[in-house]
């Protein structure tokens, strides 16, 4: 059995954290960098040539690459020979978004209450997926989620009769009626299949994969691939100014269903899309 210590997984989510919000992935400003190459509109590749001075700027100053720097949001792969010690998990990684907020001087997004709204004051409590996996490996993988995407995102409840055409268009609807608020080149995330929460679950650990990086079966993949060209003709644009990039990229997740149910969730990230990870 590996033991793992509290603080170890305290300074790592810390570390995590201001990383998120001051590194935009290699993945991200590929595809910024490639879609400059494809944009239709002039507007457009101004808005992605400053999202790539913005990333920059951001990496070299250790500045958040946006005012919003979200909900901090965990999806744990806990081994199941892997022990912590000193503390609890999510004391630890909740300690670590405390850390990570007050020491990178990045905003504090959460509020103790939805009716009442008194703000946290340290960005906690954060939202934490935990799975059980074999082995003993602590996988942490961590994301600052904006809430303007957030806001725009669906789930819908279809029947099989909707069939693919029916999931295509619920997607397409989300994404046109989202316009310029998900803060766009989004990244689409897609749940498809599950119940009501797992369907939703797989919509956000879809944003999780590296932008670029295709579902491993084919015709996820080719489906993916379909989405993305025709929710770049919806002519949004980047931050909503007109143009071919409205979508960096779509992920799918798909999960078996009920015989009667055909769930599926869009979770929009906007173009901060800030994932990192550490194995432990
Ligand atoms: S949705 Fe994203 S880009 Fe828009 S304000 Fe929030 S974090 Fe920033």
């Amino acid at each position: 059995m590996k033991e793992i210590h509290y603080k170890h997984i305290v300074q790592n989510v810390a570390r995590l954290c201001e990383e998120a919000n001051y590194d935009l992935g290699e993945d991200v400003v590929k595809a910024f960098q490639k879609a400059v190459q494809t944009e239709s509109s002039e507007a457009g590749k101004d808005v992605l040539n400053q999202l790539i001075d913005n990333a920059n700027i951001a990496t070299q100053n250790r500045v958040p690459m946006c005012q919003d720097t979200g909900v901090s949001v965990f999806i744990v792969k806990l081994g199941q020979e892997c022990h912590i010690t000193g503390g609890s998990l999510y004391d630890a990684i909740n300690e670590g978004v405390r850390i990570g907020y007050e020491d990178g001087y990045l905003r504090y997004s959460i509020v103790d209450d939805p009716i009442n709204r008194k703000n946290t004051g340290d960005n906690t409590p954060s939202v934490i997926h935990t799975e059980i996996t074999p082995g003993d490996h602590l996988e942490i993988h961590m994301t600052a989620k904006g809430g303007g995407a957030e806001n725009m995102s669906a789930l819908k409840m279809l029947t099989p009769s909707d069939g693919v055409e029916g999931v295509k268009k619920f997607i397409l609807d989300t994404v046109q009626e989202a316009g310029p608020n998900a803060c766009p080149p989004l990244v689409v995330g897609i749940g498809i299949g599950g119940n009501f929460e797992s369907c939703a679950y797989l919509a956000k650990k879809s944003l999780f994969r590296p932008v670029g990086e295709r579902h491993a079966n084919q015709d996820i993949a080719a489906f993916e691939e379909t989405l993305t060209q025709d929710i770049n003709k919806l002519g949004i644009g980047p931050q909503g100014m007109g143009g071919s990039t409205t979508a960096l990229d779509i992920k799918i997740e798909i999960s078996p269903c009920h015989i009667a149910a055909l769930p599926v969730a869009v979770n929009l990230n906007c173009h901060a899309s800030r994932h990192k990870h550490v194995i432990l």
